[in-house]
């Protein structure tokens, strides 16, 4: 469990990591916890809460993220007993089920998701970049359920140069920016931001993606501008 500023902007967050993944990104950093979570301390979801709970006055939220909490049959009942306690909820995601997602949003269970959206949305590009085989029409249906829904959306993509060209990143947001205007509800006209966030070499799942540099900051910075301006600007 941890406490963050920065997992959903302008709330403090506490976040619940859950084990296990369907997906394996070569880049993926929390590797531990998707192979082998019983290396790792468990906490009992009482005891979570009961700390949490003395803490109230000072966490606005709970971040229920993984591995993939989707996986988990016990999720809603999860986020149903994090509201029961009076917290906002945050789910983080890799949008692989979209029926569930789908579900949690009609239950009402989520204040706010964020989805990783890995690679421009045709099926070779996404196995390159989810290490697995897994249909892009599964993540464009993620997008379209979000995009009908009214809770907070942030969308997130790791850049890592030898998996992800520039020319990639600018095709994934008009890809998002055209599902979205095509499923928008009112409350949703303009798409989401997509967050660009840096790879980190230093210990991924990949080994030999511990020789791939990272795209200096500055360059990273000109991209998320670009991105920002495909889906808000005059890119649009
Ligand atoms: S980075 Fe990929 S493999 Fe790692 S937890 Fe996220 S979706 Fe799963």
């Amino acid at each position: 469990m941890e406490t963050s500023f920065l997992d959903w902007p302008g709330k403090v967050c506490s976040t619940i990591f859950l084990p296990y993944c369907n997906l394996r990104c070569p880049y993926c950093y929390n590797h531990q916890l998707v192979l082998r979570p019983d290396e790792l301390e468990t906490l009992a979801l009482d005891d979570i809460l009961e700390q949490l709970i003395h803490q109230q006055d000072r966490i606005d939220a709970i971040c229920i993220t993984g591995g993939e909490p989707t996986m988990h049959r016990e999720l809603p009942e999860l986020l149903e007993k994090i509201r029961g306690a009076g917290f906002k909820t945050k789910l983080d995601t890799n949008g692989t089920q979209p029926e569930i997602l789908d579900y949690l949003l009609n239950k009402k269970l989520l204040d706010c998701v964020a989805m990783d959206v890995k690679a421009p949305l045709d099926d070779m590009s996404y196995e390159r970049c989810a290490g697995v085989h897994l249909p892009a029409s599964i993540i464009m249906e993620s997008i379209r359920v979000l995009a009908r829904s009214p809770v907070s959306t942030i969308l997130r993509c790791t850049v890592c140069p030898s998996l992800l060209e520039q020319d990639d990143i600018y095709r994934l947001a008009k890809e998002i920016g055209g599902l979205w205007s095509e499923e928008a509800s009112d409350h949703k006209a303009l798409p989401p931001f997509l967050t660009l966030q840096q790879f980190s070499p230093k210990d991924p799942m990949d080994p030999a993606l511990k020789e791939i540099k990272p795209l200096e900051d500055e360059f990273l910075e000109r991209m998320q501008e670009k991105v920002n301006d495909i889906l808000h600007g005059s890119g649009r």
